[in-house]
């Protein structure tokens, strides 16, 4: 495979969307790249998440005091968090770290990252999807946090705190305004907490597949083959063994998702990457719709009127990377969906599972590998990939073109864990 063809300048490993966008800026720096993915482009986890695209995430996973929902959480069948339990004793070191990223110092730390990471998405996809006829695929809309309680839906919590010392443009709405914004919601929740001034994604497969195309056109070479192995020979070089052939990359970014960790470890490099599983149900004839994401901040879960329907999307199941899909999990979206929206015509869903790539502090590796410096990371993004997929694609072309990175990459070292 590949007989003939020249090593191109830079080879990116992972066809989701944070492997597109590094291709995109890429090649916005002048250089030659190949995209090499197992599958076609965004049929990874970038195809079925909720389409958020925020520029305000900047709240971690692991928060003060989340601990003590946790149990509760885990007992609950229809909880937004669920452990295989065989599999605990791989898990708990992870959970240790995720705790620990967890008080408050370091959790102001890592907000501050992960805006910086989040801040330009609406505006970086408007430019890569500029003159590619799909530029509808991304959506100015708020996002709506809806509570049946009204006295949680306070701006002064620590999460809200957060978001509003980054500038986020927040709002309380009560039941009239929720009504107001979004109709189809049940009456039974009484107040929201709004973010304006952000987009999602109608059909996030599609999203990927119309910047592939573009990468494409740009002159991106895009090749499916799954990578067994990457042999470095040189500091400044290696070969990728694929179920295809051998390839010789000069810059290899690794943009694999979840799956990234397992291919450096015969390098000796051992991360703390968990394969967070998330399900969504999508209602193909839902009988009715939404103008912005909605997030039930109780159930966990975001609800968003997309191409193919009404998707539902979320929790956090914790099994392992290869461990058979429990749908279970996706199906408990049905009644949940109900609840939320009373007029939903649930018939006929369509279940999926992806794994978000999760590190214990909420934030990706972006950077040159330890003993490696031609291969760069790009991945580990959890719960915000869609959203931070174009800020981590800017920094990675402007890395492999050797301009100074126009963001400081010290909080997402991989040194960072030890
Ligand atoms: C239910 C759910 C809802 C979500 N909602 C949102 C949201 O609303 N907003 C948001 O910002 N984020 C959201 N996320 C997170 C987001 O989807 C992920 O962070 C993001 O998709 C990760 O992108 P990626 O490119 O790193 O990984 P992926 O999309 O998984 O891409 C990795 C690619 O690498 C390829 N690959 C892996 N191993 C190999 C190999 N050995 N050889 C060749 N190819 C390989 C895979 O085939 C895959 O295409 C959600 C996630 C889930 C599960």
């Amino acid at each position: 495979m590949a007989s003939g063809s020249q090593t191109p300048q830079v080879t990116i490993i992972g066809a989701g969307i944070v492997g597109i966008c590094c291709a995109l800026s890429a090649l916005e720096q002048g250089m030659s790249v190949r995209l090499v993915d197992r599958a076609p482009p965004a049929e990874g986890t970038s195809y079925g998440n909720a389409g958020v695209i925020s520029p305000w995430s900047c709240v971690p996973q692991s928060m003060p005091g989340l601990w003590k929902h946790v149990p509760r959480w885990l007992i609950d069948p229809e909880g937004p968090v669920s452990i295989r339990w065989a599999y605990l004793p791989r898990f708990a070191p992870w959970v240790l770290r995720f705790l620990n990223a967890g008080q408050p110092d370091r959790v102001t730390a890592i907000a501050d990252a992960m805006e910086s990471l989040s801040r330009p998405n609406v505006e970086l996809y408007r430019h890569h999807l500029a003159g590619t006829g799909h530029e509808d695929l991304v959506r100015d809309a708020w996002y709506l946090h809806v509570y049946r309680d009204p006295a949680q839906a306070r701006l002064d919590d620590f999460a809200w705190q957060l978001r509003s010392r980054h500038q986020a443009p927040v709002a309380r709405l009560d039941a009239a305004g929720l009504r107001e914004v979004e109709p189809a919601i049940s009456s039974e929740y009484k107040a929201a907490i709004i973010i304006k001034q952000q987009a999602r994604a109608i059909s996030p497969g599609r999203l990927g597949k119309a910047l592939a195309e573009k990468a494409q056109r740009m002159g991106a070479e895009i090749l499916q083959a799954a990578v067994q192995e990457i042999r470095p020979t040189s500091q400044t070089g290696g070969v990728l063994v694929t179920d295809q052939g051998s390839l010789a990359y000069d810059r290899l970014v690794l943009a694999a998702g979840a799956w990234s960790a397992k291919l450096l470890q015969p390098l000796g490099i051992e991360l703390p990457l968990e394969a967070e599983r998330g399900y969504h149900l999508v209602f193909p004839d839902p009988g009715v719709s939404l103008s912005h994401s909605v997030m039930d901040v109780a159930g966990k879960f975001v609800i968003s009127s997309m191409e193919q329907g009404m998707r539902c999307a979320g929790t956090a199941e914790f099994a392992g990377l290869e461990t058979a899909p429990n749908y279970q999990r996706a199906r408990v979206f049905e009644r949940l969906s109900k609840r939320l929206i009373p007029d939903l015509n649930v018939a006929g869903a369509q279940e999926w599972m992806g794994v978000r790539p999760s590190f214990p502090d909420s934030l990706p590796c972006i950077g040159p590998m330890p003993g490696h410096p031609a291969i760069l990371a790009a991945f580990g993004h959890s719960h915000y990939g869609l959203g931070m997929a174009p800020a981590t694609g800017r920094v990675i072309g402007e890395l492999v073109s050797g301009a100074s990175p126009s963001i400081d990459l010290s909080p997402y070292r991989l040194q960072r864990f030890g």
